[in-house]
């Protein structure tokens, strides 16, 4: 504890205080008049609860600049076990199906059960995909799941949904059409939830993304870092200055540090060996993005919090000095954040790497072509479909559908930029702060490190590179 008194002259006036509540508040002694106004004989003091007072001291909530629609917090009423698993996929197949629901494609849905029963000429369907393989005469075999019951679906070769078959993940929740036979249906188009067009409500400001700085690696580029520091402090070019003047946000979308023992061997590759250094070090950097400036920053594989997805927000006990910045915020990856009049949608990107691998039109261009990746899963409206792949954290709702539609679809974790608009979204991957590793060498991953997108007030999409001092 970095405050014993002032946590215990809380605890004689009768408060009690959660040990990580406890480190939020000795980190930020402002609050203390805020928790006297709280009543004593209450539930003990919560982390979400002391983090709820900053964000109000600090000016956001509805009605303001910036809200945080969705910021995950860790729950500790989590049970395990097999009814949380149940709980999990039946959230899971009730949002995306309700999605599904409605569409011109998917006319007269019927149950699994009673696709099975009938031979019907013409049926759809949605369900979860619980197998998928591909037969010897090249037809996709799957087995679609319901609350009603389960069936075997085939995407006969030739057929116009046979196209679709490579682009399906387990997991994931899908509508098809075409007509049963006994405990068959023959599908002849498949449809995924998808988006509706967006409009891009005009703004006064720009938005730079960035992510994977990975500092404490031998690979950061403090020299890049530093260069695209000193834009934001006016020291670009006389043609960038409209741009760089406009930035009002800096999205962070995790892996800011190396940290320690994330692979084998990792200390070889570390300047900075310590955790609580590597967050320094990072502090120090971001402490010289101007005031005027909001960073707001998410966890990534790399961070200090739980693995697991969702991911809290880095806690104040491994990033002291970052909390400490009055014009930074932490949040979950992922996170929905509302940013003036835009909605963004932040999250490290860890799933990319399972849904490049497992869709082979993306393993063709792998890692070069990141927005192609995240746009497979905006149209799968999930962030990680492929729930046996993940680490994904066993609760009783899948928080990792996209409900809302985002103007800004924010991620980084593959190293290189990379950008599209799709149906008014803005699909951004934000590249690195590290120059290639050697395990990326291995791997053939070409990084594209010292990139920075950014939004304009219209929507226009502008790549900076910071590898030279822009001048
Ligand atoms: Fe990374
Ligand atoms: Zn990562």
């Amino acid at each position: 504890m970095n405050n014993p008194e002032l946590i215990q002259s809380l605890v004689r006036r009768g408060y009690l205080v959660e040990p990580d509540a406890a480190d939020f508040i000795s980190q930020n002694p402002a609050l203390i008049p805020q928790i006297d106004e709280l009543d004593p004989a209450a539930n003990p003091i919560t982390l979400l609860q002391v983090q709820n007072m900053i964000e109000q001291e600090r000016g956001f909530g509805s009605g303001k600049e910036i809200e945080l629609l969705f910021n995950y917090q860790e729950s500790f009423d989590v049970r395990g076990g097999v009814q949380n698993f149940l709980s999990y996929f039946t959230s899971r197949y009730q949002k995306l199906s309700s999605m599904l629901r409605g569409r011109p494609e998917l006319d007269g849905v019927t149950s699994i059960k009673n696709s099975s029963s009938s031979k019907v000429d013409k049926l759809s369907l949605i369900g979860l995909v619980s197998e998928i393989s591909e037969t010897k005469a090249g037809h996709y075999m799957l087995e679609l799941e319901d609350q009603t019951g389960t069936t075997k679906v085939i995407l006969p070769k030739g057929s116009e949904g046979h196209k679709f078959g490579p682009e399906i993940v387990y997991d994931e929740v899908i509508g098809i059409s075409g007509r049963s036979a006994k405990d068959v249906v023959f599908a002849s188009n498949v449809t995924f939830p998808g988006v509706p067009q967006v409009d891009w409500p005009e703004q006064d400001f720009s938005i730079a993304m960035i992510s994977d700085t990975h500092v404490g690696s031998r690979m950061f580029m403090e020299e890049a870092f530093l260069n695209f520091i000193a834009w934001l402090n006016g020291e670009g070019p006389e043609e960038q200055q409209e741009l760089s003047k406009s930035i009002k946000y800096v999205l962070v979308a995790g892996d800011l540090v190396d940290g320690c023992g994330v692979y084998k061997g990792q200390l070889n590759e570390l300047v900075l060996p310590d955790i609580e250094d590597q967050y320094n070090k990072f502090a120090e950097l971001i402490s010289k993005i101007p005031e005027r400036i909001t960073t707001i920053i998410c966890p990534g594989n790399h961070d200090a919090t739980r693995e697991a997805e969702p991911q809290p927000a880095i806690p104040p006990a491994f990033a002291k000095a970052i909390y400490q910045i009055p014009n930074v915020i932490m949040v979950s990856s992922p996170s929905l954040i509302r940013l003036g009049g835009l909605v963004v949608l932040m999250y490290h990107g860890t799933s990319l790497d399972s849904i490049i691998n497992a869709v082979p039109e993306l393993r063709k261009t792998g890692y070069d072509k990141p927005e192609a990746a995240m746009l497979t899963l905006l149209n799968k409206r999930h962030l990680c479909p492929i729930y046996g792949e993940a680490r994904l954290f066993s609760e009783m709702e899948d928080t990792l559908i996209i409900n809302k539609v985002p103007n800004i679809l924010h991620m980084g974790h593959v190293h290189s930029v990379g950008a599209c608009i799709h149906r008014g979204v803005r699909v951004i991957n934000s590249g690195a702060f590290q120059s290639q590793t050697p395990f990326q060498a291995k791997a053939g991953h070409h990084p594209t490190p010292g990139i920075v997108p950014i939004v304009d007030g219209l929507g226009k999409i502008t790549m900076i590179d910071f590898n030279v001092k822009p001048t």
